[in-house]
C-alpha cells in the first residue's frame, strides 16, 4: 500500500503498561545506559521492554556517519566510557537477563571502530553473568575490519550481526556514509574467521526498493553464508527522515519469510515489526 499519509491498522500498537516495562526503564535509567530502543524511536519498545528485553547502545548516542533512515543523532561522539562495561554488566544482572543484543554508532573516529569497547563489555558481562549470551551488532568497520574482527576474537558471540539495511541502489540516499560491499565483506570475513558464530543481517522494506533488488541482496547475504536474516517494514523515526515510500501488507512479509527459508536461510524473521534485535531472544535461550 502506498503511504497516503495515514498509519496502516496493521502498524498501530497499543501503549505499554505493566510492571516490568517500569522495571527495565528503572534499571537502564538509573545506571544512565542508552539503549536503541529509545534513540532509534522503536516502536516495539513497550512491547520489548514489558518482556524485560532491550538492546544496548554502547559507545554513546551520538554517530559519526548520518543515515537519513535513522534517528540517532550525527556529530563528534565524546570517548568511550571506561566505565561502560560495568554499567552493562550490572544491568545484565539486575535484568536477569539471559540473552543480551549489544550495538553501537558508527564510531569512524576511532581507531578499532569502537571493537575494544564491544570485547570489553562481552567480557565484563560474562565474568559477571556466565550464562548470559549474546548478540552483537556491530558498524562495518569500514576503515579497520581486520583489526576490529581480531579484537572481537575474545568476545565472539552467539550471534554477529551487521544490518545491510536496505538494497544497493538506495545506499546513497538512504545509507551515504556506508558500502554495500564493505559490508558484505564483513560478514564474509567474520564467517570465515569463525565458522561456529551465526551470522545474521536485517533489511528494512518500504523505502522505495524494487522486489528484484531486496531478492539479489538476500542472494548476495547467503554468498556470504550468512545464517539469519531479519526483515521489517522502514517507519520514518523522526520528520527529518526520509519518508515512507510504502506500507508493505503483512502477507507479503509471509511471502518474503518462505522466499528466504527458500534461498537458504536458516532462521528468518518477517513481519512489519521485525527490527534486528526484536526478539532476538527467542530459539536462543532454550
Ligand atoms: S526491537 Fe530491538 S530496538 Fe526495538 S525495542 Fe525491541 S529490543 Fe529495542
Amino acid at each position: 500500500m502506498k503511504n497516503n499519509g495515514k498509519l496502516p491498522p496493521w502498524l498501530k500498537r497499543r501503549l505499554p503498561a505493566n510492571d516490568a516495562y517500569d522495571h527495565t526503564h528503572h534499571v537502564i535509567g538509573s545506571l544512565g545506559i542508552e539503549t536503541i530502543c529509545t534513540n532509534a524511536n522503536c516502536p516495539n519498545k513497550g512491547l520489548c521492554w514489558e518482556a524485560s528485553t532491550a538492546t544496548v547502545l554502547i559507545l554513546g548516542n551520538i554517530c559519526t556517519r548520518n543515515c537519513k533512515f535513522c534517528s540517532v543523532a550525527h556529530g563528534k561522539p565524546a570517548p568511550p566510557d571506561p566505565t561502560e562495561p560495568k554499567k552493562v554488566a550490572a544491568m545484565a544482572k539486575q535484568m536477569s537477563l539471559k540473552y543480551l543484543v549489544i550495538t553501537s554508532v558508527d564510531r569512524d573516529d576511532l581507531q578499532n571502530g569502537g571493537a575494544e569497547q564491544f570485547a570489553g563489555v562481552v567480557t565484563k558481562c560474562r565474568e559477571e553473568n556466565p550464562n548470559l549470551k549474546f548478540e552483537l551488532l556491530v558498524p562495518d568497520f569500514k576503515n579497520c575490519q581486520d583489526k576490529a574482527i581480531s579484537i572481537l576474537a575474545k568476545a565472539m558471540p552467539f550471534v554477529f550481526g551487521h544490518n545491510i539495511e536496505t538494497v544497493p541502489p538506495l545506499y546513497p540516499i538512504a545509507r551515504p556514509g556506508g558500502d554495500y560491499k564493505i559490508s558484505l565483506k564483513l560478514l564474509e570475513k567474520v564467517k570465515s574467521a569463525y565458522t561456529d558464530v551465526t551470522t545474521k543481517s536485517s533489511i528494512m522494506l518500504g523505502l522505495g526498493e524494487k522486489e528484484k533488488d531486496v531478492i539479489q541482496s538476500l542472494k548476495d547475504l547467503r554468498n556470504v553464508n550468512c545464517d539469519r536474516i531479519a526483515i521489517g517494514q522502514y517507519l520514518r523515526p523522526t520528520k527529518q527522515s526520509l519518508e515512507v515510500i510504502e506500507y508493505i501488507e503483512p502477507e507479503k512479509f509471509d511471502w518474503w519469510k518462505q522466499k528466504a527459508y527458500d534461498l537458504g536461510f536458516k532462521w528468518v524473521m518477517s513481519s512489519p515489526f521485525t527490527r534486528s534485535s526484536y526478539n532476538a531472544h527467542l530459539q536462543n535461550t532454550e
